[in-house]
């Protein structure tokens, strides 16, 4: 009869420590599957920065000022376009790193918060468009003042006509080779001639592609990993040679946030200009 006893205390101080073990677990997963929700911040798209804004794409010195200043008040964290693909490249690879692994192999993950980002930090992304000399004369005082960086778009042929030609608004080579060494500028493809690329043929897909790439490298000595599509236009065939060119990502100007499911080779961004009121701006940084 005591052996019985026995039996059945074992049996019991069992059965606790299972129901303990398990709870442990279930509780664990669920804690972990909250701080793996993802991310959502958003990529902001400049073309020229004037002191008096003269065409539709343009930006006041005075609200581009007051814009990059609340992101260095408001503690944003400024990621390059490469850096954008890579921290989208992590999130999937931590992902589908969860989905694989059995529960007890999982406390290693990082955490990413639910509204902004991996450890605590709130991401944005500045790009320019077209290399207008903007950026050269006004912009990069304030992009230094604050602590920020940003990606220059450039197609080439925009820039071998300023360099023939004086009076155009865009930057030389010599300039954005200048930017560059900064360390505030990360250079990114933007075709070679600015066409709609949907309707290209395939010869015209390889030089805005291809050749935009190796001209870039030419002329600036660093090979550009990112492509923004010119007018945001896209389809299978733009991006397969966006690919085949060996860019990592591309990037649109669809206004939308950059989420965990943003696609490498359609990423969003949205163009600021001097329509944007700063509420809006706000609004948009903070992925709301
Ligand atoms: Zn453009």
């Amino acid at each position: 009869m005591a052996r019985k006893n026995l039996l059945i205390l074992f049996l019991l101080i069992f059965v606790i420590i299972f129901l303990i073990f398990s709870f442990n677990i279930k509780s664990l997963a669920i804690s972990k599957s909250k701080d793996n929700d993802g991310f959502s911040f958003s990529i902001l798209c400049y073309h020229n920065i004037k002191e008096t804004p003269s065409n539709d794409y343009d930006l006041s010195l005075i609200d581009f000022d007051r814009q990059m200043h609340y992101l260095s008040e408001n503690g944003f964290t400024p990621l390059f376009a490469s850096e954008v693909v890579d921290l989208l490249k992590e999130y999937s690879d931590k992902n589908f790193a969860n989905k694989n692994i059995s529960q007890n192999e999982n406390n290693n993950l990082p955490s990413f918060n639910k509204n902004g980002n991996s450890e605590n930090k709130k991401f944005i992304a500045i790009t320019f468009d077209d290399g207008n000399d903007g950026v050269y004369i006004y912009a990069d005082k304030i992009l230094s003042k604050y602590g920020l960086k940003a990606t220059l778009y450039i197609y080439p042929s925009i820039i071998f006509a300023k360099e023939r030609n004086n009076k155009r608004h865009y930057m030389t080579f010599k300039q954005i080779n200048k930017l560059i060494k900064t360390g505030r500028y990360e250079l990114g493809c933007h075709s070679y001639y600015h066409p709609y690329m949907t309707k290209e043929d395939e010869k015209g897909l390889f030089l805005n592609t291809q050749t935009a790439k190796a001209t870039l490298l030419e002329n600036t000595q660093i090979e550009p990993k990112t492509f923004a599509y010119p007018f945001g236009l896209y389809n299978d065939k733009v991006i397969e040679y966006v690919k085949k060119a060996g860019f990592i990502g591309a990037f649109t100007i669809d206004r939308k946030f950059v989420t965990t499911n943003t696609d490498l080779y359609k990423i969003p961004r949205f163009i600021i200009t001097k329509d944007i009121s700063f509420e809006k701006f706000v609004k948009i940084v903070n992925a709301k």
